[in-house]
């Protein structure tokens, strides 16, 4: 190894800081991997290590909150004047992972092993290629999702995205550039993924500058020349030197160089040598098998965007408390819960509990005071300038999570029922490295820390759905909360026969009913149960909106009076019925209600040359009865889309529900085999929010116990993609995966994902009422793959809380393998029986 000289001290002091929002740290066995010579920085932060490797003392230091690196690395030999290449921190952030100064004469490469994660929204700068300073910075507000720079000189391109995900610009020098590609084969934004960043410096060019090469994943994918330059103020992960600058993730915003990429860091090397493309390529076979090895410890190091100058946040340090809880004097019973399981987790988390006070007690302007947990909505929030409205019916489920001066502000919209506080509580505890994956406590995940830091914050979440609901067994708070389950929640029943009850109507009124429905156009059914919804309304304090259930009883018995016969077939009788209740309730109440309606079975459709048209405040609820291993797209779901168009079309307020485990009570053998058609749940979800669904609800009903943890990679995923449809199954799993099973996240991962797949191949049908026998689905190999995965995920781990969890995986697998060995020899034995009895026919 090659001793440095450090002959003058950097310039700039600020050490380099990467923020690790979860730490979930352990140390694995170091496997011999031959990575070259000249190899002067080396940290392998994948096994929970901060140590430099190479033993040349550079060891960043390590903790929950942050990576402290060395602040230079002279490379290329002595530092001699126009002949050095640096390798530190930049930037008065402190955050910037690195920043190169180049070059004359001098050789370096740094590999960076890196996993993007979504960038917060925000505003994003769009720079040119020529440096850092343009004119006339552009603007947009969207998220950077992933860019790379497969270009030639001078050409820096970012893609940027708004929240919905649309391609916002490409930029170039504030031009559009052709095409850089932000999506992989399948069409998928091309992140979360573990990329092999290298930056090779021959110094050594003829004309006296130098050259880098850039290299992806092994492959070269640009050349730039390195031209000496003084000072380059450049972003994370920033090749900079003089012209051409390859901007590999970074976050940009009013200032520059202030701001870090979200990610996951797992290795970095750097040489004192150019490598060659061999030795690249080579580091990055090499650099697979020991990051994804079984003997590798996945150690999230999410790197978290920070807004400028903003300081992290120590909460808890060595067993002392340094913040305080302050809730406002006047707050919802949603606000006193989510201030309580802040306390009780960070005590978990600490040994150390934070004191609740009131907000009366808080002087944010005092020289010296703790920092100051805001939780909920108060007139000390609304003076900082945090406007969450605060209202049910008009707003969506919204919070912040939002770090100013010393205190961090977790508020939400709390109206009514709503638990938007409680969600920005759970959403910061996650990034602290909690999580919450099922009712019993040993799926829940709390860090052991002895310091616990705030990074610094600017969160705002809003949900795509209005309403979440799971199934009915899951009733823990801290779970409902974390799964952000609940919202404006919509009245569902068969209320017919609770609004006419036909015992106390049928005989003084019997042409009010039909066989098993009540006259849906006699004015005077009409009137009672507008008279009746008036009644609630009136009852009910405030201008909230009810909603108000007129689903029809559970039978197809309807009224076939002319009056009902002419109006054609159920949906639409059902519509007509719908928007008379409505015509009333406007006279008198308008903007007071919402009226609930069941498009299911005998009212699924409407006429197939329908123009009718939905009263304000009428809303229809869909149910997906079609087939549920694909998703609706698929052809095998045409009936189901067609539905649901003409429903949408009325411009009725749409809602869906959904039978989960479909029709799993009339098919005891799913109750103990897994279902998780992950990625094709979060493909209905964008469906049926492109076509204006707002409420979704989901039927697991008589599930075995409270249906955890077999169900729970289906419900932690579905939540997640209620609250925001964009994310991709594998995303969510992969966050779950690495906190629940730590080192054996890998197998466990493999083992959902083979579920998945083989739910998404399957060429049966899965009908709501007519399930598929599973062991046509887990096939005799699968069961066996799935089988040993589960064997090497216990392999890969010694903590008992992992250990206990996977157990709990691995007895659900060997009740669903018998479930599926006991139906593969009933029908063996049937086969054979029947053969015997063809035989037995044949012989006679
Ligand atoms: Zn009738």
């Amino acid at each position: 190894m090659t001793a440095l000289t450090h002959k003058r001290k950097p310039a700039c002091r600020a050490a380099l800081i990467v923020h690790i929002v979860t730490a979930m740290i352990g140390s694995g066995p170091l496997r011999a991997e031959p990575i070259g010579e000249n190899l002067v920085v080396r940290h392998d932060f994948f096994r929970g290590t901060g140590e430099d490797l190479t033993g040349n003392g550079r060891d960043a230091r390590i903790g929950l909150g942050a990576v402290q690196l060395p602040r230079f690395v002279w490379l290329g030999g002595e530092y001699e004047k126009d002949s050095r290449v640096s390798f530190a921190s930049a930037g008065r952030d402190g955050r910037t992972l690195e920043r190169t100064i180049a070059v004359r004469g001098g050789d370096a490469t740094i590999e960076i092993w890196f996993e993007g994660v979504e960038l917060e929204h925000g505003d994003y700068l769009l720079f040119d290629g020529r440096g850092h300073r343009p004119g006339e910075p552009e603007r947009a507000r969207g998220c950077i999702l992933r860019l790379e720079v497969p270009v030639g000189r001078a050409d820096v391109g970012m893609a940027l995205f708004d929240r919905q995900g649309r391609e916002h610009d490409i930029v170039n020098g504030g031009t559009p550039v052709s095409t850089i590609s932000t999506f992989d084969k399948e069409g998928r934004l091309n992140i979360n993924r573990l990329r092999q960043y290298v930056y090779v410096l021959d110094g050594n060019q003829p004309d006296g500058n130098g050259k880098w090469s850039m290299y992806i994943d092994g492959a070269p994918v640009g050349i730039a020349p390195a031209v000496y330059r003084t000072s380059v103020d450049l972003n994370v992960f920033t090749l900079g030197p003089g012209q051409a600058q390859y901007t590999i993730a970074g976050r940009q915003s009013d200032r520059y160089n202030q701001a870090s990429p979200r990610g996951r860091l797992y290795r970095m090397l750097i040489y004192d040598r150019a490598l060659g493309a061999d030795e690249v390529a080579s580091n990055r076979q090499t650099g697979l098998a020991a990051i994804t090895g079984a003997d590798a410890k996945p150690v999230a190091h999410e790197v978290a965007s920070a807004p400028p100058d903003a300081e992290a946040l120590v909460l808890v340090d060595e067993g002392r408390p340094h913040a305080v809880i302050a809730i406002a004097a006047h707050r919802p019973r949603a606000v006193e819960e989510a201030a309580a399981a802040l306390h009780n987790t960070i005590f978990r988390m600490t040994g150390v509990r934070l004191p609740i006070v009131e907000q009366t007690q808080v002087d944010l302007s005092a020289p010296v005071r703790p920092a100051v947990l805001l939780v909920g909505p108060s007139p000390l929030t609304d003076r900082l300038g945090i406007d969450v409205v605060q209202n049910r019916d008009h707003e969506h489920d919204h919070y912040v999570i939002r770090t100013g001066d010393r205190w961090v502000a977790l508020v939400g919209n709390d109206d009514l029922n709503l638990r938007g506080s409680a969600y920005a509580v759970y959403d910061l505890l996650q990034r602290l490295g909690c999580g919450w994956f099922g009712q019993d406590e040993a799926w829940h995940v709390i860090p052991r820390v002895r310091k616990l830091v705030v990074p610094p914050m600017n969160v705002d979440e809003r949900a795509a759905f209005r309403f979440r609901s799971l199934s009915a067994p899951i009733r823990a708070q801290c779970v409902r909360d974390a799964w952000r389950i609940g919202g404006r929640a919509y009245a569902i029943d068969h209320a017919l026969d609770h609004l006419v009850p036909r015992r106390e109507h049928l005989e003084a009124h019997p042409d009010w009913f039909g066989p098993g429905q009540p006259c849906m156009t006699h004015p005077d059914v009409v009137d009672l149960i507008a008279s009746k919804f008036c009644m609630r309304i009136d009852r009910t304090p405030g201008n909230q909106i009810l909603s108000l259930c007129l689903m029809v009883n559970d039978n197809a018995n309807f009224c076939r009076c002319d009056r009902c016969a002419k109006l054609g077939n159920h949906g639409e009788l059902m519509l007509h019925f719908a928007n008379e209740v409505a015509r009333r309730l406007a006279a008198t109440h308008a903007g007071r209600y919402q009226i609930t309606n069941l498009a299911y079975w005998a009212t699924f459709d409407l006429g197939p040359d329908s123009t009718s048209r939905a009263e304000p405040g009428v809303s229809v609820q869909t149910l997906h009865q079609g087939n549920r291993a694909k998703p609706i797209e698929h052809e095998s779901n045409a009936a189901v889309r067609a539905a649901m168009y003409n429903w949408s079309r009325t411009g009725a307020e749409m809602a869906v529900y959904d039978w989960w485990i479909p029709g799993f009570k009339h098919s005891a053998h799913w109750r103990k085999v897994p279902w998780y058609p992950g990625e094709t749940t979060l493909r209905d979800y964008r469906f049926w929010k492109k076509h204006g669904v707002r409420y979704v609800f989901h039927e697991s009903n008589r599930e075995a116990g409270d249906g955890l943890p077999i169900r729970w990679p289906l419900w932690y995923v579905g939540a997640r993609g209620l609250w925001n449809p964009d994310v991709r199954a594998e995303t969510v799993m992969s966050e779950a995966c690495n906190k629940l099973f730590a080192s054996a996240a890998p197998h466990m991962l493999g083992f959902y994902a083979l579920l998945e797949k083989a739910m998404a191949d399957t060429d049966q049908t899965a009908s709501v009422w007519n399930l598929p026998p599973p062991h046509l689905v887990y096939t005799t190999p699968i069961q066996a793959r799935a089988g040993a995965l589960l064997s090497a995920a216990a392999d890969a781990s010694d903590d008992p809380r992992v250990l206990a969890r996977i157990e709990d995986e691995r007895k659900m697998w060997k009740g669903a393998t018998e479930v599926m060995a006991a139906m593969r020899a009933a029908e063996e034995k049937k086969t054979k029986d029947t053969s015997e009895q063809l035989e037995d026919a044949a012989g006679m």
